[in-house]
């Protein structure tokens, strides 16, 4: 499986030496039906490069230099210096950040360590930058996280509505299958685009609804409101599976076309038609990613789809449902594994004492041990480390002093920490910059493991190629520590395996059942879709068939959501309002993507796209050096001028962190509020102003 994207798509690799020589589409792999997108043709040449991390490095003091060390002195340098801030300030004094990327075992394991062995719930992962949102809505709305639909619903969907979401830059497997169905069957799918910029996306679009930014929830609810009014929806299923229309109907009412045309900037027209056709087609699939989720009401979003699916009763059937497209490859395996700070594995949570109890005794440690509070998420934890609430973080696989918003926060955290532990294959990136112990970590294909896709999928990802150096895979490492640590008896594992079927049995009888997988299963059978509760039973691909919610009731919850305006809205001294995102050719910090000379040249800077008219009025050209300030830093880049986004509304892709140049990083801008449910930060909408620099 590829160790990019949640699409998940099934690699074929050929290994020559040792070495990753070539990588196609696997014809056989149901995620991507043998189609692959650049970055995973490009992936050969990124594996092996100079800047691989290969031997554990320690400084010893704050104001020394990283040595060379063996792994056992890298490891009891950790131990007894986290027993140290353990001792003087409490367990909560110990952060974890992992990363979507992790395998599901690692995941398992880093989640394990921090909740059990140290007795902390500050464990999360940048999935809280990535898909927390769509997480916590499907939880409020259908009763728990998993989104119901499946890949192959494209082929059987009539009505696309893709929101807040550049499908063909950031999913471009899943693209082409929604581009060929509309191909296919040109007169009878349609396809409709909500962004406030048009890209290739909206190129097979039969309606792009160009939104303001952070308006989506006004959209949905005047959607709605057409559908209540022109009966359009389904009565029968809302009235026999879901909960709340007697309250959400007064708030639709608020929101007739006129009003969505208002917030959103929108016309009505365009409002009304969008849903007529979303309420006419046979069975409508909604997809989304950041556009939706990183936004302080990004929950309130997520709400606002569900419930157009569930008046309408397009779920739990072919070709229906709301569909979030998770970002990363194993964004999914991490929610599974308790990859959250508010989560324990098996989509339970730490809040409830029954879930703890079940983890405890899943875990034999003593009845009560677990922490009841949920822990810090990502923001929260550089902001613990910044006030000294937190003194000590271990990062995993992901590159926060790029990734996270505000940047300057995130780099003084990270000064200020008395301890920062980093487990990465690359050396330097961002944030390794920061490190006292770097330890050299396995990347994919050196490693074995499990994924899970957007659709649920479990992908077995063996091994095939040795780690350069003396670089380990992630369990490995946390496996050793904890046993540095005293804690063998709770980390006995000799094997990838064992640890999946430790977390396998915990799964079941939750919605993430896969109590039936096993490595031997996986590889014996190839991949397939949870709930999967039994070593015969086939996999699922579609949620909620029988109209059943795992609510208390078994209905599924209509929430009613309001707009808000964005957290910091565009003003006379900052008059266009900044949202962030990825391109085709790249890959989150560039810590890959960069190094492929291929991608590199084809994308090799960050453009700052701006509206011809934004353009005009602070005197920029095509092509201008354009410094971007935000309240909180600046940052320069190339523009490109263009009708093709939103008056208003400029766009920064996000991939350049400041080892780049300290001026390309789009988040140096970017601002740390957040969904007070999910805890995502609002990242793509912050207020800027523009400044020709150079022509
Ligand atoms: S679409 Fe995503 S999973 Fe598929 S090859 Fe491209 S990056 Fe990899």
């Amino acid at each position: 499986m590829c160790p990019y994207c949640g699409v998940g798509c099934g690699l074929l690799v050929q290994v020559r030496g040792g070495q990753v020589t070539k990588v196609k589409g696997d014809p056989a792999h149901p995620a991507n039906l043998g189609d692959i997108c650049a970055k995973a043709v490009h992936l050969p040449p990124v594996l092996r490069t100079a800047d691989r991390l290969l031997h554990p490095q320690v400084r010893r003091r704050r104001d020394g230099n990283l040595e060379g060390v063996p792994w056992e002195l890298a490891l009891r340098f950790t131990a007894d210096r986290m027993r140290e801030i353990v001792a003087a300030h409490g367990p909560d004094a110990v952060a974890f950040y992992a990363s979507g990327q992790l395998l599901t075992e690692e995941y398992y394991v880093a989640s394990k360590l921090a909740r059990a062995g140290f007795g902390t719930n500050n464990f999360d992962t940048n999935s809280r930058l990535c898909m927390a949102s769509a997480a916590a809505g499907y939880a409020r709305s259908l009763g728990s996280d998993g989104p119901p639909a499946t890949y192959a619903d494209i082929d059987l969907a009539d009505c696309f509505v893709l929101i807040g979401s550049n499908t063909a830059d950031c999913h471009p497997v899943t693209f082409k299958r929604i581009r060929r169905r509309k191909r296919e069957a040109p007169d009878d799918v349609t396809v409709i685009v909500v962004d406030p910029r048009w890209t290739e996306t909206a190129d097979v679009a039969d309606l792009h609804l160009p939104i303001r930014p952070g308006s989506d929830i006004a959209l949905l609810n005047a959607m709605l409101h057409v559908l209540w009014r022109e009966d359009l929806l389904d009565p029968r299923f809302v009235a026999d599976h879901t909960s709340g229309w007697e309250r959400l109907l007064p708030v639709i009412e608020r929101y007739p076309p006129e009003r969505g045309a208002a917030l959103t900037g929108l016309s009505s027209e365009i409002i009304v038609a969008a849903a007529r056709r979303f309420g006419r087609a046979r069975a409508a699939l909604t997809l989304w990613s950041m556009g939706i989720n990183q936004s302080h009401v990004g929950t309130d979003k997520n709400a606002a789809i569900i419930n157009l699916h569930l008046a309408t009763g397009q779920i739990g059937r072919p070709g229906a449902g709301p569909f979030s497209l998770t970002g990363q490859p194993n964004a999914m395996g991490g929610r599974e594994t308790g990859g959250l700070a508010h989560l324990l594995p098996g989509y339970r949570l730490v809040a409830d004492p029954d879930d703890r109890a079940v983890v405890e005794r899943h875990w034999t440690i003593p009845v009560g041990s677990l922490p009841a509070s949920p822990g810090r998420s990502a923001l929260q934890i550089f902001e613990g480390l910044a006030t000294g609430a937190v003194r000590a973080v271990w990062i995993l696989c992901t590159n926060p002093a790029a990734s996270m918003p505000d940047l300057d926060l995130v780099e003084k955290a990270l000064r200020q920490a008395d301890l920062v532990v980093v487990q990465d294959a690359y050396h330097p990136t961002e944030t390794t910059r920061f490190a006292d112990v770097l330890l050299p970590a396995a990347q994919w294909p050196e490693k074995a493991g499990v994924m899970t896709s957007s659709e649920r999928r479990l992908t077995y990802l063996p091994k095939l190629v040795d780690p350069p150096g003396e670089a380990l895979p992630d369990a490995v490492i946390l496996t050793r520590f904890a046993r540095e640590m005293g804690w063998k008896e709770m980390f006995p594992y000799e094997s990838e395996s064992e640890i999946f079927d430790e977390l396998a049995a915990l799964t079941a009888g939750r919605m993430c059942d896969y109590s039936g997988v096993s490595h031997m299963r996986l590889q014996s059978n190839g991949p397939l879709q949870w709930p999967a509760p039994a070593p015969d039973h086939p996999g699922t691909a579609r949620l909620y068939t029988d109209g059943r919610f795992p609510t208390s009731g078994g209905r599924a919850r209509l929430v009613p959501v309001e707009h808000e305006e964005p957290l910091e809205p565009a003003d006379a001294g900052f008059p266009l309002t900044l949202t962030t995102g990825r391109v085709h050719d790249h890959w989150h910090t560039l810590t890959r993507t960069g190094k492929s000379p291929a991608l590199r040249s084809r994308t090799p800077e960050p453009i700052l796209e701006v509206n011809l008219r934004d353009a005009r009025r602070a005197s920029i050209q095509d092509g201008d050096f354009v410094e971007i300030a935000s309240r909180r830093g600046k940052a320069v880049a190339q523009c490109r001028v263009s009708v093709a986004i939103r008056e208003g509304t400029c766009f920064l892709p996000f991939h350049w962190g400041r080892q780049a140049g300290f001026y390309k990083s789009a988040n140096n801008l970017t601002l740390g509020g957040r969904d007070p449910i999910s805890h995502q930060p609002e990242l793509k909408a912050c207020a800027v102003r523009l400044r020709r620099v150079l022509s």
